[in-house]
């Protein structure tokens, strides 16, 4: 852990008034401070405990084991094991449960054992009963799946039973010569080959969708109303030491970064500036079991709205600036800062789903087994039908096919339930909140389309040592590609193409 020298810094600052605020009982302010401090400190063993604590207090075992589990990960401590034990346990999750003690057991050495023998004791105990429950519910299992298959047989001889009876129902009575019954056979196998009843379609699955909203909801009730001076708390105003700008080498930067497309375009110069941001933490949590979880960092360039990602290192050790430093900042009101932090929300939905991805495909696997467990058991439904069907003829031609599609249908029906089930929905929200001021070259850039001229100001970042992307007019995408229309309103390539 780092040491903090001085004044606690902002995180500290979070760290501190969340644990006060759970000691006060207020369990709901505890838990929005502890993961704002945890989306920008992920791996600290401390926070993680408290965390899984709060949602112990609240009987979210799941929560529990999220957080406990990744605190115990990265420092396994005895004294930490009770409560994510009784979680698993509490969840009815006996396998993960056994695998865990199973793996726990054979991480400690003979001198951990000797150091923690409680800790020993009760892993081995742990093992033994989840073990005994796994069995207890692969019994339970086991009877329900007999249960099922009997009451599958003994439907399936009553049908062909009642079909049966029906074709004899259906018979004529009566003599007839050898001859004619022959005839008679011939014609019903001749029909029957022409009125094969029809097979069991081949239906695909469709894909699993990932719905990221961007959810603005808590921050937005957070700034309501607020007044200038909790506004300054909540969003802090930040600086960071000594930034090196570059001076040279920025036209042919620019030439390399910044495409024309269907303008002319002239670079006349570059002079020192100041650009500022707001810094927008994000928390973004998938609602699946075991809720896959992360934290985005996005950047907006408050003059040009420009969004920047840069990696977090870069400005994690940024202070809080005096309070005539903060008086040099741009005045912004609560709605200004909530249609920034809006758009930096929004512009991380992609970017979220990205790293949800891996999880939406190994969910996709799972449904493929149980969508092609159902077809198997639908397909051997319909040729059990099929098979205790009376004789087919022209007279009942329309009845199987009627029935498949009724099948069909209803099976399809399941599927979309079942991908409806699966769709993952996840959400992003912004927590954290920092304004920054960066020394930056601005640099100025003539665009000409056909007889409409227009001078824009791009900024050299000095932190991703790059030019910043300029946001398109019509489609407010970021864009380093170059476009006007004839008015001279800017566009991306996308733009420019339609
Ligand atoms: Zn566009």
């Amino acid at each position: 852990m780092p040491k903090f020298v001085g004044k606690p810094g902002y995180l500290d600052t979070l760290r501190i008034q969340s644990l006060e605020a759970a000691q006060k009982g207020n369990i709901a302010r505890a838990l929005d401070l502890a993961k704002r401090y945890h989306a920008r400190r992920p791996d600290d063993v401390r926070v993680l405990n408290h965390l899984a604590h709060m949602h112990q207090k609240l009987g979210d075992w799941a929560g529990v084991i999220k957080y406990g589990r990744r605190s115990y990960d990265l420092e396994p401590v005895g004294k930490h094991l009770g409560i994510l034990l009784d979680a698993y346990a509490r969840l009815g999750r006996f396998e993960p449960l056994a695998e865990f003690c199973k793996v726990e057991l054979k991480r400690r050495t003979w001198m951990d054992a000797l150091r923690e023998p409680g800790v020993q004791l009760r892993l081995v105990a742990t093992q033994i009963r989840a073990r005994l429950s796994v069995r207890a519910q692969h019994r339970r299992e086991q009877r329900l799946r007999k249960q099922e298959e009997r009451r599958q047989l003994v439907e399936r001889a009553r049908r062909a039973e009642a079909a049966r009876r029906a074709a004899i129902e259906a018979e004529p009575t009566g003599s007839g010569s050898i001859p004619e019954a022959a005839r008679r056979v011939e014609a019903a196998d001749k029909a029957h080959a022409q009125l094969e009843p029809p097979s069991w379609p081949v239906l695909t699955l469709p894909a699993l969708r990932l719905d990221v909203l961007a959810d603005v909801s808590d921050l937005a009730a957070d700034l309501k109303g607020m007044d200038r001076k909790a506004l300054s708390d909540r969003v802090p105003c930040v600086e960071l030491a000594d930034i090196y700008v570059k001076h040279e080498g920025l036209e042919d930067l620019f030439q390399r970064q910044f495409h024309a497309l269907n303008v002319r375009v002239e670079f006349k110069g570059a002079r020192e500036g100041t650009a500022e941001y707001l810094g927008v933490g994000l928390y973004y949590e998938a609602k699946t079991e075991d809720r896959p979880d992360g934290v985005l960092e996005v950047w907006i360039n408050t003059d040009t709205g420009a969004a920047l990602a840069w990696p977090a290192h870069l400005t994690s050790g940024a202070a809080h600036c005096s309070p005539e430093g903060a008086a040099a900042f741009k005045p912004l009101t609560p709605g200004d800062v909530m249609a920034l932090a809006e758009r930096a929300t929004r512009k991380s939905r992609e970017a979220a789903a990205e790293q949800l991805r891996p999880h939406l495909r190994s969910l996709q696997e799972a449904l493929e087994r149980e969508f092609t467990v159902l077809q198997d058991q639908r397909r051997a439904e319909w040729d059990a039908a099929v098979a205790a069907m009376a004789k087919p003829d022209a007279s009942r031609l329309a009845a199987p096919q009627g029935d498949l599609a009724e099948r069909t249908d209803r099976f399809l029906r399941e599927v979309d339930d079942l991908v409806a089930r699966r769709t993952v929905q996840a959400s992003v929200h912004p927590m954290d909140l920092r304004r920054l001021r960066l020394p930056v070259m601005l640099c100025s850039v003539l665009i000409t389309r056909r007889e409409s001229s227009r001078a824009v100001l791009v900024a050299y970042n000095p932190l991703t040592r790059h030019f910043e992307p300029l946001p398109c007019h019509h489609c407010d995408r970021d864009s380093y590609g170059l476009g006007a229309t004839d008015t001279g309103e800017l566009r991306c390539a996308r733009c420019v193409k339609h």
